[in-house]
């Protein structure tokens, strides 16, 4: 993929994304909707975020005669969803992608310091030839997409992406700040952080509204 011909910062405005990203934002939307809503929204993300992916044409045989078509090309993706709530995002990936590999990036958040503390990796062995797509829900302050960049950076990686579904300002000025190649492909950008590090208005926590864990 060309990483700078692209917009760096993408939000999807389609009307299917602002309604499903509307249900999410709603308290009373119970767990098992909310994550089939991060899964659909995932997909629709995915397929704005592969729109530069290269293609080639080749010819086929129709059941009545040879024609041409475009086939995928280049570099094949590795999707590596940060822990924990990244994961409720893969198979909307892998539903559209699903000869991609998958590598994990777990992260937690020290709730005092909003610092990322990383406590488990595991990437592809060829990460390094291939596009590689974050995944996390919420981009918020941008310490721990910034640090899983940075892991997947020094595994090789050269073309990196990120699918949120809702990022803050703050969030999208940190992760360009350290790491301006990344494109960030995400639902809504809303207003700001508040001082507990959550995005406002937000959806919550959204490990606990994927995992009904609060
Ligand atoms: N993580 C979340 O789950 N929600 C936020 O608002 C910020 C970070």
């Amino acid at each position: 993929m060309r990483a700078l011909e692209r917009a760096q910062v993408v939000e999807v405005r389609h009307p299917l994304v602002r309604h499903k990203l509307g249900l999410l934002r709603d308290s009373s939307t119970p767990t098992q909707v909310f994550r089939q809503l991060v899964n659909e929204l995932t997909l629709l993300l995915t397929y704005e975020a592969t729109m530069d992916l290269a293609t080639e044409e080749i010819e086929v045989s129709t059941p009545l005669e040879r024609t041409t078509v475009q086939r995928i090309s280049g570099k094949k993706v590795a999707v590596c969803p940060i822990l924990r709530a990244g994961l409720g995002m893969l198979d909307g990936v892998l539903s559209l992608i699903s000869g991609a590999r998958v590598g994990f990036i777990g992260l937690y958040r020290n709730e005092e310091t909003l610092e990322p503390i990383e406590y488990y990796v595991k990437l592809p062995a060829d990460i390094a030839q291939r596009d590689v797509i974050l995944l996390d829900p919420m981009l918020a302050t941008g310490n721990s997409v910034a640090s899983a960049v940075t892991s997947v950076k020094r595994a090789g990686a050269e073309s990196v992406r990120l699918i949120a579904l809702i990022a803050a300002p703050e969030g999208i000025e940190r992760l360009h700040g350290e790491h301006p190649d990344v494109q960030i492909v995400v639902a809504g950008i809303d207003r700001e952080l508040n001082d507990r590090g959550y995005i406002v208005p937000g959806l919550g926590d959204a490990g606990d509204r994927l995992y009904g864990t609060r």
